[in-house]
């Protein structure tokens, strides 16, 4: 660690989970660290809406890879527990809505999945379900060890060993629907288990076949919730950032990254009201496509010009409603998805519009935690998936005039309303709930022009930059600056990608290459883990009950006893048919079969 009376110092641009995480771990690596945050509030994306007693959470509601966020706090010396954020279990995990009046039930509970499956695939659908969790728990298992826990620094870490030999497992070059559909068969459960690639803001007709890790974690891990909403574990971070004295300063907005007269090192920050700090290093959480169009001394480069071409994540118009009573039919996760499947996905995806009969995702966290709502009433959330903007309004770049994408100037008003109407209707005929529109007392919106002003999120794309192969990995932009020394990138748009708990694996990869850079030791890297996932170490110490053993004696046919099974069958079959013996079914007595010569 850096000595106490000349630490080195860093500012973290942005107090979202990305840089509130990389403030407290570097923090404890011994810098002096301060967060600017252009909001009144911290967690960026990841912040609440409170309203008379109700409570949203204004982006994410579903606490997904949960050992990932254990493993941030423990790298702190601390637990969840120890800062006092109780995970509650979602159950169930989902209630999917279809057109056609049936619902399906997700859950992480196995014998409903096997009710569920055997109502629509029989018991050959349950073997298949059991054959695609053993893929998808191999792509949570080798993207966990080789992508969220290493970072890319340049196309050559695509040809590590560890991670070469395992990229066919991934199917990182199938979609996550063609995958699915090796598995199910009928077109119910390949929507239902492929819609989980929205997570990633990204189409299951495009999405690579890896992400079904995500929907693996929630069906073997659980769906969790955080008491409180899900901002209490960026709250948690920010008091063990303030209790090792990080400065957070909420209201202040970053103009741009200043640096020496050559432009080759970092020297720190203007602030948007003139003032200048300086610092050793400084860490960008704000979106990245943003910020290199915006932050940096001649921010129109062409690298920051074909960063605002790659493909963008979708953006979202969200409600937030305020109920006058519970709706006891919708469970804390449900989501309705549209008649015509893939042409809503076209719809956003491929015209970055908004689909005439869209699928949408309602969220109730006081189904789940009380403390959401009033008693005796609902908070309400509901996500309708959108196209992002044409254009970025915060870029110093010149505008598209045409192209596919939604226009900041468009009638939001009318395109919100029909929406609006559509949720209502639609959630009233599939659930048969009392009717809504009478029930909703106060009303909050987002939009993809509000997602882009309040957070910076180039053009209003809700989880950043798309995950295509394209766009991960070593593609990803870089989570260094590539010419100023001293500037590094955290967040969703850069390695490791989007979604809290990744952003959190991030946090981790982003500081400790700093650390790396700077020869100073990483605190944590030697610390024992306090997961127990591993399985039971073996040596000469382990005990006789838990030492692990081969197949030993089990009896199991492998591929050659299979082989050698099919061989003496087929030989016996030659013999029959050359023995001139005939066994047939004697139908006129039925007397059952018998045997003569042909
Ligand atoms: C609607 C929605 C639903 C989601 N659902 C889930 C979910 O269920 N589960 C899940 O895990 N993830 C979910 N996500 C994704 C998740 O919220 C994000 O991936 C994650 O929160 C991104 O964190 P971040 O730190 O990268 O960025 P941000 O949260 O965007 O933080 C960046 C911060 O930088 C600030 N900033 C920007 N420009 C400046 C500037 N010039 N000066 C100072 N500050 C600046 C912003 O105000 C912001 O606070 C969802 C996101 C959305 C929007």
């Amino acid at each position: 660690m850096a000595s106490a009376d000349k630490k080195p110092t860093a500012i973290v641009v942005g107090a979202g989970v990305g840089g509130i995480a990389t403030a407290a771990r570097l923090s404890k690596a011994g810098y002096s660290v301060t967060v600017l945050e252009k909001n009144s509030f911290t967690g960026g994306r990841c912040s609440l809406i409170n309203h008379s007693g109700y409570r949203f959470d204004q982006g994410p509601s579903l606490l997904l890879l949960p050992k990932l966020f254990q493993e941030t706090f423990h790298d702190l010396s601390t637990s969840l527990e120890a800062e006092d954020v109780r995970l509650l279990k979602c159950d169930p995990n989902y209630n999917m809505w279809f057109g056609d009046g049936e619902s399906f039930e997700l859950s992480s509970d196995t014998s409903v999945m096997k009710r569920e499956i055997e109502k629509w695939e029989g018991k050959d659908g349950f073997e298949r379900y059991l054959a695609w969790l053993a893929e998808a728990h191999r792509h949570y298992e080798i993207s966990v060890r080789e992508v969220l826990h290493k970072n890319f620094t340049s196309v050559f870490n695509l040809l590590r060993p560890s991670f070469l030999r395992h990229l066919v497992a991934l199917h990182p070059f199938e979609s996550i629907y063609s995958r699915a559909a090796k598995y199910f068969w009928t077109e119910r459960l390949r929507r239902v288990f492929t819609f989980g690639s929205m997570y990633m803001g990204m189409s299951p007709f495009d999405a690579p076949g890896t992400y079904s890790l995500l929907q693996y974690t929630e069906l073997a891990e659980g769906i969790w919730y955080p008491v409180g909403g899900f901002h209490a574990v960026v709250a948690a971070l920010v008091r063990i950032c303030e209790r090792s004295g990080v400065n957070i300063r909420l209201d202040t907005a970053v103009s741009s990254v200043l640096t020496s007269p050559t432009g080759k090192q970092v020297t720190g920050v203007q602030l948007s009201t003139g003032e200048q700090l300086s610092a050793d290093l400084v860490v960008i959480n704000a979106d990245l496509v943003y910020a290199y169009n915006n932050l940096f001394p001649n921010s129109a480069t062409s690298y920051a010009k074909t960063l605002q071409k790659r493909d963008g994540s979708c953006s979202s118009i969200s409600f937030y409603w305020s109920v006058s009573q519970t709706i006891p039919e919708l469970k804390t996760h449900n989501i309705f998805l549209a008649d015509e499947y893939r042409e809503s996905f076209d719809s956003i995806f491929d015209r970055q519009g908004i689909p005439d009969d869209p699928s949408f995702y309602v969220n109730v966290p006081s189904r789940v935690d009380s403390t959401a709502a009033p008693e005796g009433k609902d908070a309400i959330v509901v996500l309708v998936p959108v196209g992002h903007l044409l254009n970025s309004a915060t870029s110093n770049t010149e505008k598209a005039t045409s192209g596919p994408g939604l226009l900041p100037e468009q009638d939001w008003d009318s395109i919100v309303s029909s929406a609006r109407k559509t949720i209502i209707s639609t959630i009233e005929a599939r659930t048969g709930c009392a009717p809504l529109e009478p029930l909703i007392i106060h009303e909050e919106l987002n939009t993809p022009t509000s997602w882009e002003s309040t957070f910076n999120l180039d053009k209003g794309s809700i989880l950043g930059l798309s995950h295509s192969f394209f766009n991960v990995l070593a593609f990803r932009p870089k989570t260094k600056h590539p010419s100023i020394s001293g500037v590094y990138f955290v967040g969703a748009s850069t390695h490791p990608g989007t979604g809290v708990p990744i952003v959190l694996a991030g946090a981790k990869i982003t500081t400790e290459q700093i650390l790396h850079d700077r020869g100073i030791p990483i605190p944590w890297e030697n610390q024992d883990s306090r997961i127990r996932d591993h399985g039971v170490k073996q040596g000469k110490g382990t005990s006789p009950l838990d030492v692990l053993k081969s197949r030993e004696g089990a009896v199991f046919l492998s591929d050659v006893g299979i082989l050698a099974m099919a061989a003496l069958v087929l030989v016996l079959v030659l013999a029959y048919v050359n023995s001139g013996l005939s066994v047939t079914w004697d139908w006129e007595g039925k007397k059952g079969w018998g045997t003569g010569r042909i």
